[in-house]
This record gives C-alpha cells, structure tokens and sequence, in this order.
C-alpha cells in the first residue's frame, strides 16, 4: 500500500515545464505584435511578470487584475501603445499550447497512478492550463484538475484546499501529500490546510521562508521513494 492514498501536484515547475512554455508563448506573441524578442525585452516583461504575481502570493491583488496589467506595464515600458486585454488573451492562447512536460514527470506520474489518486492543483490561469493538460501525455494520467480562478480560491489559502478535499471524498488528510516546489503557495497553503507537505526543490534553494515542509526531496525518485516505498518515518535522510 502506498504512504499516501491522494497526491496533489503542483503544475508548473513541479511537473511542468512552465519557463519554456513562457518562454514560447512570449516570443510567439511578442513577435505577432511587431514587438522585438530579443533577451532584454524578455527580461523586462519577466520581471514585470514576476513582481506580479509575487504581489498576488502575498494577496495584494487579484489574478484577473495581474493578467492584464501585466501587458499594460509592459507596453508602458516599451514606450507603446497597445491593448492589454487582447495582448493577454493572445499570450495565453499561446500558453495553451506549451504542453512541456519536465524529464521524468510522465514516468513519475504512470507509476504513482495504479497507487494514488492523483491531482493537480494550480494558481495559473484557467485558459491556459485546462489546454496544457489536455495537450500533455499527463491528460490521461492524472483524472483530477483543480485550478484556483475555477475554485475561487488560490493557494496558500484553506478556501482552496476544502472544496478540493471534498471533491476528492474527504480522505483522512494525513494521507493526502501536497507536493510543490513554491514554499509560499503550495507548502504554505498545504500547512495551514493541515496536510503533509513535500517541497519539490531539485535547485537545491535555501528555504528564506516562515513555511517548513515536512519533506523536502531533489528528484522524481525520492519523491516516488516517499510516496510508495519505505515508510516515510524511515525517510529521515528527507526530513527537514
Ligand atoms: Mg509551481
């Protein structure tokens, strides 16, 4: 029997390789709108980007409000003019697409799935992450999609993970693992909802945060190890 009858998965950097279809999407867009895509100009909307949605984790604003600021910011930027709404809309048709899975994710997911019920949980935007599903080897894999602007909650938040849970059966939550590898949002989030965490940090990154996870693995193994293998008290070499 595996340690843990429900697995709720991060999407983007845990088992997505979410920079690389940024990445994608930005120079498709980018290059539609006349505008260069060149590293800087890249940069400048990634750092626009991210100062966003970090002020989205810490709930100073709200994720329809970022998505399109974001693009307003960013032409105000560049010095143009340009309309925002659309300029998101185009992005995340282009996101959609970017089904980019991370080396070994599908293979992770194939052996947990006879074990555990498997589900994502994601703070990204509905447009795009219904069709990045759907499009990856993972739509098959994993029955389970909950995303936060569909359950009109986000991470870090417990009025996220209870409809989750009851969609789910209500299982006994010290058998269900929220893995991820943003210790704001996903270990945070699975803290407070008093469930058993595991940082995804194959970065090796420091933990600067307030938020410790029980566990904290590095690979696709030791997360398969922790989720079926040895009995996680046994798991000590993980333990933070
Ligand atoms: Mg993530």
């Amino acid at each position: 029997m595996a340690n843990f009858e429900v697995v709720l998965f991060d999407a983007d950097n845990t088992l997505f390789d979410f920079d690389r279809a940024e990445d994608a999407a930005l120079r498709g867009v980018l290059a539609a709108r006349g505008y260069p895509t060149d590293g800087e100009t890249l940069g400048r909307y990634l750092s626009i980007n991210r100062a966003l949605w970090a002020r989205l984790d810490r709930g100073e604003v709200t994720q329809s409000w970022l998505v399109v600021e974001r693009f307003a910011a960013f032409a105000r930027a560049m010095g143009r003019e340009d309309d925002p709404v659309s300029f998101n809309r185009d992005y995340l048709d282009r996101l959609a697409q970017g089904a980019f899975l991370l080396p070994g994710a599908e293979e992770l997911c194939r052996a947990l799935a006879p074990h555990c019920t498997l589900a994502l949980i994601t703070n990204g935007v509905a447009r795009a992450q219904r069709g990045r599903l759907a499009r990856s080897p993972l739509g098959t894999v994993i029955p389970h999609l909950f995303i936060s602007e569909e359950v009109g909650a986000a991470k870090p938040s417990p009025a996220f993970f209870e409809p989750v849970l009851r969609q789910l059966g209500n299982p006994r939550r010290e058998r269900v693992l929220v893995v991820g590898d943003n210790l704001a949002t996903d270990i945070r989030g699975g803290l407070e909802a008093g469930l058993p965490t595991a940082w995804y940090n194959p970065g090796h990154l420091p933990n600067t945060t307030p938020w410790t996870p029980r566990w904290e693995v590095a690979s696709y193994a030791g997360l398969a190890a922790l989720i079926l293998e040895a009995p996680t008290s046994q798991i000590e070499i993980k333990e933070k």
